[in-house]
């Protein structure tokens, strides 16, 4: 269903002590690795969000194989995963009937404020390898630090880390400590640390020069690394959508 979640087509029928699931998950991380998997499912006659149901599959549960491993841009585990007439007991649903997709999306502003925290980690990384870069990298007589330009591209890279980090620190303040649901923070925080460390990234790439796209060079593969966070754990217009119903509705 991508985007689009409360479209899965993944079913859940019930059967006499539980819960029979069909269909497929495709781009799940860990797929192949994980002990047990969280699945969601269509198991009410309601169409949307309200027909979907959570539930805890154990790896070995019969009818339940990988399908197909998927390799992407950067090194990430990622399998496709089919359930053919899967039994799965009703103690391992989670939560209640129909409140799958409230469960999921409860869950995504946690794991939402944890990629933001990994964009911070990838974004520090490039911009500690340009300051050693632009210090020792000689050229016109001086160095790569020395010249204007340079320290404009730096200022620019530390700023919007610093702002990307207040947000993260900001969204997982309110549900840690304020134990507030902060859906509109936590997706402010994931589009602007996942977008700007993508760009901290590609300046730092462009800092280093022809090292920079060398295959294995730290810089290019933070490069590759990032570029999946701004897809996973809901696109960034996914983010701009929720942050913007968010506002409407609070101003009706
Ligand atoms: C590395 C990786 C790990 C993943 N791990 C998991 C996992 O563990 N479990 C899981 O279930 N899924 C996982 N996914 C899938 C991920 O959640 C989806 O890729 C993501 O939600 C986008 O869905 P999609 O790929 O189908 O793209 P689509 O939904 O087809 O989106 C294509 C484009 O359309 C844009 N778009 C969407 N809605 C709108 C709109 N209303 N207006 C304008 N543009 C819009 C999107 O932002 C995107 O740019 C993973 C993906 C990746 C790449």
């Amino acid at each position: 269903a991508g985007s689009d979640v409360a479209a899965m087509t993944t079913t859940a029928t019930r059967d006499t002590d539980g819960y029979t699931l069909n269909g497929t998950k495709t781009w799940i991380s860990n797929g192949g690795i994980a002990d047990f998997y969280t699945v969601f499912a269509r198991s009410e006659d309601i169409p949307g969000a309200k027909g979907i149901s959570a539930f805890l599959v154990p790896v070995n549960t019969p009818g339940l194989y990988i399908a197909e491993r998927i390799d992407v841009l950067a090194p990430h585990p990622l399998a496709t995963l089919q359930f053919g007439h899967c039994h799965i007991p009703t103690s391992n649903m989670l939560g209640n009937p129909g409140q799958g997709f409230k469960l999921a999306m409860q869950t995504l502003d946690i794991f939402r404020a944890s990629v933001a925290a990994a964009a911070l980690g990838f974004a520090r990384r490039a911009l500690d390898e340009s300051l050693r870069h632009v210090r020792q990298r000689r050229m016109f007589g001086q160095t790569l630090a020395d010249m204007q330009m340079t320290q404009a591209k730096l200022a620019d890279m530390a700023t919007s880390l610093e702002a990307s980090s207040l947000l993260t620190y900001q969204a997982a303040w309110l549900r840690d400590v304020r134990q507030e649901t902060a859906t509109r923070e936590v997706a402010m925080a994931k589009m602007t640390a996942t977008e700007s460390a993508q760009r901290i990234i590609d300046d730092a790439v462009q800092l280093f020069g022809g090292l920079g796209v060398r295959h294995g060079h730290i810089a290019e593969r933070l490069y590759r690394d990032i570029r999946a966070l701004r897809i996973y754990e809901g696109a960034t217009e996914v983010q701009r959508l929720i942050i913007a119903r968010s506002l409407l509705k609070d101003n009706s």
